[in-house]
């Protein structure tokens, strides 16, 4: 079965980890500067602030932009669970606005209508890797004073429109196993605001600046250097890997026709580093992915429910006000793209899908 993701890791973080664990520091150390450093660097921005997942990235920049009970945050429903549980987690509540169907990401021209005298943040997600339209988003925040929060969990490396994923205001991006890079677990918050980078450092750190003196409730988010370490191979990975990402999209696309399978879409001026290739099937989308891995073809649904129709947002008393999400979730199937693959198993890939025998959907067949 070739598999949906598979993380590559090589002798050379197999050496970074062995050199941290023989100089008996393991906690957050060298090797955490030298992965902030890499990262501002990628970012185009003074502050990078490890911590210890993307979900903790996005609680702390929430908290570093001093959102709280009462508060309100916009983001998208067609993300994972925890962009909006970092709002949940905060005390505030995640508001949520319908997305657009071509690029899965925020519909910008909804935003607006949305704001209410307690917002106070957009949190755009860069879904799968390609990015939101941060030209607008900035726009609707400066116009309302609202701060801007980018989730770029699965967008390292991605460009707007020639600016990199967070760039923008205070961005969040995960290294866990299945992202573009990993670090096996671990987060990285990125900013030029230095205010905020230093509120980070702090909550990451107890609220603490000198050694048992404590300014404010802060939290242990701390990274280790043995994940920095593997974090900053990995970094120096990152175009690498994204650049056979992207061959095996632009392959995929060449060899796909099937004519009810939509194909990934790409905006004008966007660097997408699909994180997914994700097909839309104009069909009995579950039959597909049986279908597929009948062939030898791993599939993945990301993901299968938005986030109001989770079970915890239903108890909130949140309902399904976003129907382009809600039926882009019952379509949407992620094929292999990861820079693993072999072109073999990419043609192997393309020749199952196009073999597909899609049954229209129920809806369409009364
Ligand atoms: C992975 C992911 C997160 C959470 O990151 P973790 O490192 O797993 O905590 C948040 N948002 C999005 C969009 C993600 O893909």
């Amino acid at each position: 079965m070739i598999p949906i993701s598979r993380p590559l890791l090589g002798p050379e973080e197999e050496a970074a980890v062995l050199a941290v664990l023989r100089s008996g520091k393991l906690a957050q150390g060298e090797e955490v500067e030298r992965l902030e450093q890499g990262f501002a660097e990628l970012c185009g921005v003074r502050h990078a602030v490890a911590v210890t997942s993307g979900t903790t990235a996005l609680f702390l920049a929430l908290l570093a932009h001093e959102i709280g009970p009462d508060d309100e945050v916009i983001t998208t429903p067609f993300s994972f669970v925890a962009t909006a549980n970092s709002i949940l987690m905060t005390g505030a509540r995640p508001v949520f606005v319908d997305i657009d169907e071509d690029c899965f990401n925020l519909n910008v021209r909804q935003i607006e209508a949305a704001i209410t005298p307690r917002t106070r943040a957009i949190m755009p997600v860069h879904l799968y890797g390609h990015p939101a339209e941060m030209d607008a988003i900035m726009v609707i925040a400066r116009r309302n004073g609202l701060a801007v929060i980018e989730d770029a969990a699965q967008a390292v490396g991605a460009r707007y429109r020639g600016r990199p994923t967070g760039n923008f205001s205070t961005a969040c991006f995960s290294l866990y196993a299945t992202k573009n890079i990993t670090s096996g677990e671990g987060g990285m918050i990125t900013t030029d605001d230095d205010a905020i980078a230093e509120k980070l450092r702090l909550l990451r750190n107890h609220g603490s600046r000198v050694r048992y003196y404590h300014e404010c409730l802060g939290y242990n988010c701390r990274m280790t250097d043995l994940h920095a370490a593997i974090g900053r191979v990995q970094l120096g990975k990152c175009e690498a890997f994204n650049a056979r990402r992207i061959a095996n999209a632009q392959l995929l696309n060449q060899l796909i026709t099937h004519p009810q399978v939509i194909k990934p879409q790409v905006r004008p001026g966007i660097h997408h580093v699909f994180h997914q290739y994700t097909v839309r099937i104009l069909g009995d989308r579950d039959a597909a992915a049986q279908q597929l891995a009948a062939a030898g073809v791993g599939t993945a649904i990301f993901y299968p429910l938005t986030i109001p129709n989770q079970p915890i947002y239903r108890e909130l008393g949140y309902q399904a006000t976003t129907p382009v999400a809600d039926r882009v979730s019952t379509e949407i199937l992620a094929l292999p793209v990861h820079p693993g693959l072999t072109p073999d198993e990419v043609h192997q890939i393309a020749r199952a899908v196009n073999a597909l025998q899609i049954e229209a959907p129920l809806a369409q067949a009364v």
